[in-house]
């Protein structure tokens, strides 16, 4: 697949569902896969990427960052308190607020920096141990708890268990979105991001149909 195909479905997706063109950020999966891959689809025009770790991600991204105007990096990934920082510096978008810990260290990050990256809270739909994210059931509470810390929460993340039909979490997600009012919701991936773009989804994390399989 490649990264021409991906938005022209991107865009078929969008017109089905009635939604406008453009409606949906494309949010390109680089982490691991090699700098020239990722070289080739900065230079096709893309600059929305998304990475899983911070450490990765700072250890690519700057030179990048450097040959290539307005990139616009994604946390995808957990953030770990003591990588906030680091986070808060390098990224545009953290997708993976998941525990009032983490929430009050961006806040008092965000007071020091002068500035916050886009937020979203990753909900753990599946309620899978293995998967962070908050537990449906706390949501309102813990999106209520973010504002009171002036948060700019844009949306909420999801990553459905592997393997099983994602409507059903997509469809929550959104659900919870909506009566809590906010507009960003980050779900689908390579296997269900048109799925994920009739139920709602402004931002999709597509990565290996873009990239190929990641060679761990
Ligand atoms: C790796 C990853 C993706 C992209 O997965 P693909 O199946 O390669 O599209 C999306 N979201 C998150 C959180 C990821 O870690």
């Amino acid at each position: 697949m490649s990264l021409i195909e991906i938005k022209s479905r991107i865009a078929k997706a969008e017109a089905a569902a009635g939604r406008e063109p453009g409606a949906v950020t494309l949010i390109a999966v680089s982490k691991v896969q090699p700098d020239e891959r990722v070289a080739a689809v900065l230079e096709q025009g893309q600059r929305c990427f998304g990475e899983n770790r911070v450490q990765e991600a700072a250890s690519k991204w700057p030179d990048f960052m450097q040959r290539f105007e307005g990139v616009d990096l994604h946390l995808i990934g957990p953030l770990q308190t003591n990588k906030a920082r680091q986070a808060m510096e390098l990224c545009h978008a953290i997708h993976s607020i998941d525990r009032p810990k983490l929430a009050k260290a961006l806040a008092r990050l965000a007071q020091e920096l002068g500035h916050c990256p886009d937020l979203f809270i990753q909900v753990n739909t599946g309620e899978e141990d293995q998967k962070a994210g908050i537990v449906p059931a706390g949501a309102d509470t813990f999106i209520a708890e973010c504002r009171a810390l002036d948060l700019p929460i844009k949306g909420l993340m999801c990553i459905p268990p592997a393997g099983k039909e994602a409507s059903g979490h997509f469809a929550l997600l959104a659900e919870i979105a909506a009566r809590n009012g906010l507009e960003g919701l980050s779900m689908g991936m390579s296997s269900d991001f048109e799925l994920a773009i009739a139920q709602g989804a402004t931002h999709v994390r597509v990565g290996s149909a873009i990239f190929g399989q990641r060679d761990y």
